[in-house]
């Protein structure tokens, strides 16, 4: 584009283009439907969504991150929110719900502004200033979590509000034990991988069957009747490769003249299976787990020689047992010795439900646990396996780095009080957008608040009263309906959850008021025109599956 000509953006018939303010409010709009969508299900007291998926699938939650997995979000501003939400979850595992509504409200005060015609960089940097301050004073209220019952109070708090009906207590200890276990020190950091700890589900029992087990279990049975029940000091193979006659890639065509060639070609197919056995025999393994498939030839002669045999085992799994055994996966069985084999005090099948499962415990490397996770129907067991997910990663978080806050809005009031302390020492417009950045952080408590049935504004004028007095742990006690001291409720939460979400819901804030422009291109799906009842979303919850029509029977 040539100086002092105008410029001619070239755009594909068809295309769409929402520019300036427009654009601004739809992408708004758009989060903060977003944001209302999972609102009701914070805190204890929220409220589950049952969500319908298209080929009739439900599964009943309360859980932010699954709830946004689950729907299915075409415009891009609504992408945004839900990547908050997963890297939430990927990041510290819990406050996904949290920081969605968090982003939303920023939006929403955001706009407040933006119809002052405040500009929406001055807002971003506002909001920048404010979460950097939030972040400075949020160690200020910090707890030391350096005993296994506190550990455990934040499991609890983190589960609270799923379905696992009064089982929490019994879970968080398993969360802890399971943490405790994988956890390792580094160059003096404590660091805990919970993808150490391997989750298997089996629908029966009930959940106060859910057990930790020292060791990895697989959802498998043996391969053969006749094979052991359970081997000892068992020496681990893990094989990469079928048991099994290589298929040629080229059709090949065998000429038989005489019934002895068949049988002659049938001898030299089974001796190739008896080899590949017979070398796993020599090399002294008594247990094979394989990756790919045993077929009955070799099934036989693994049963013969007493060999322990699984089959089809998932990538993922080969990957948790050579950890856990000290073996190395072998793809190519001619290469296997002795030293490749792992080790297990014991490897048996026992029978949980109406299936067998493999057992493999007392590992060279002690620190992989599994937890084997029981209740009465899919929707127990999925759910507990949800709420374990949350518990195991906050219980790492807040090990890893040994700071905890308290919860049930507290954290957020505070900061609030803070950041408003702060805002005149910016001045300017910018200051405007500190406050509104505070005024936002207060949803969380207000919204426990209102998903408790309780006067929200009542409880906040309260609520605030408390922290101007300086009870700096004082929240809201959805359950007595009124404020209370949120460490001695056992309400606490990691700080590295509470960080988290207020950088996240920041960057995505901010990263949406910037936006001025949206090009679609023809038959991307942005939203149709955008919110309004002339385009996809005719608002409120309606409106979801207008979105993405993916979840027609959402709630
Ligand atoms: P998220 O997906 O954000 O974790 P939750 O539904 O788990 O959403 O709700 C988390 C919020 O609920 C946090 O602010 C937490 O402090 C609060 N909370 C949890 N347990 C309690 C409780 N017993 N009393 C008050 N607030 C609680
Ligand atoms: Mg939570």
């Amino acid at each position: 584009m040539m100086g002092g000509q105008v410029p001619i953006l070239v755009l594909k018939e068809g295309t769409e283009r929402e520019t300036g303010r427009n654009a601004q409010k739809k992408n708004i709009e758009v989060a903060k439907a977003i944001a209302d969508a999972v609102r009701t299900t914070l805190g204890p007291k929220g409220m589950d969504k049952m969500l319908v998926d298209s080929l009739g699938d439900i599964v009943i939650t309360n859980d932010g991150a699954t709830i946004l997995k689950e729907i299915d979000v075409a415009h891009p501003a609504a992408k945004m929110m839900v990547e908050v939400a997963k890297s939430q979850d990927t990041e510290v595992g819990d406050g996904t719900t949290s920081s969605v509504v968090l982003s939303g409200e920023l939006l929403k005060v955001a706009e407040e502004l933006l119809d002052q015609n405040v500009h929406p960089t001055v807002i971003t940097n506002g909001y920048r200033l404010a979460a950097e301050k939030a972040l400075e004073i949020l160690p200020e209220l910090g707890v030391k979590v350096d005993n296994d019952e506190i550990l455990k109070e934040i499991a609890m708090t983190a589960m609270t509000g799923k379905n696992v009906g009064d089982s929490k207590d019994y879970l968080s200890d398993i969360a802890v034990k399971a943490v405790r276990a994988v956890a390792e020190e580094m160059d003096g950091k404590t660091v805990v991988d919970v993808d150490n700890i391997k989750v298997e589900k089996k629908q029966g029992g009930g959940i106060h069957d859910t057990v930790l087990i020292d060791g990895i279990i697989l959802d498998k049975e043996k391969v053969h009747p006749r094979m052991p029940k359970r081997v000892e000091n068992a020496k681990i193979a893990l094989i990469n490769t079928g048991f099994e006659v290589k298929k040629t890639e080229i059709s090949a065509k065998i000429q038989i003249n005489k019934p002895e060639d068949i049988q002659a070609f049938l001898d030299q197919e089974a001796e190739e299976i008896r080899k590949m056995v017979e070398k796993v025999k020599e090399v002294g393994a008594n247990v094979v787990f394989c990756q790919k498939a045993i077929d009955d030839m070799a099934q036989h002669y693994m049963a013969k020689y007493g060999i322990y045999a699984v089959r089809r085992i998932k990538k993922s799994d080969m990957e948790k047992l050579a950890k856990a055994t000290g073996a190395k996966i072998v793809t190519n069985l001619d290469d296997l010795s002795a030293d490749d084999l792992g080790y297990a005090a014991v490897v048996e099948e026992r029978k949980i439900g109406d299936d067998n499962m493999t057992f493999v415990t007392g590992c060279k490397n002690p620190k992989s646990v599994s937890i084997l996770i029981r209740g009465g129907t899919e929707h127990v067991v999925d759910e507990v396996e949800r709420a374990l997910h949350d518990a195991l990663k906050v219980v790492a978080v807040a090990l890893e780095d040994g700071v905890a806050v308290p919860g049930g809005g507290a954290t957020e009031v505070e900061l609030a009080m803070k950041l408003r302390e702060y805002a005149p020492s910016v001045g300017g417009r910018e200051q405007l957008a500190i406050e509104k950045f505070a005024d936002a952080l207060e949803i969380i408590p207000r919204t426990l608040a209102e998903n408790a049935g309780l006067d929200a504004i009542d409880i906040m004028m309260k609520l605030k009263a408390e922290h101007q007095k300086g009870n700096k742990h004082a929240g809201v006690d959805v359950f007595e309906g009124k404020i209370s001291d949120m460490l001695g409720n056992k309400v606490i939460e990691p700080m590295r959850v509470k960080k988290q979400a207020v950088e996240s819901a920041t960057e995505v804030a901010t990263m949406i008021l910037r936006i001025d422009d949206v090009i679609a291109a023809k038959g991307s799906d942005k939203g149709g025109k955008g919110p309004g009842p002339e385009g996809g979303m005719p608002g409120g919850m309606g409106g979801m599956g207008g979105m993405g029509g993916g979840m027609p029977g959402m709630m």
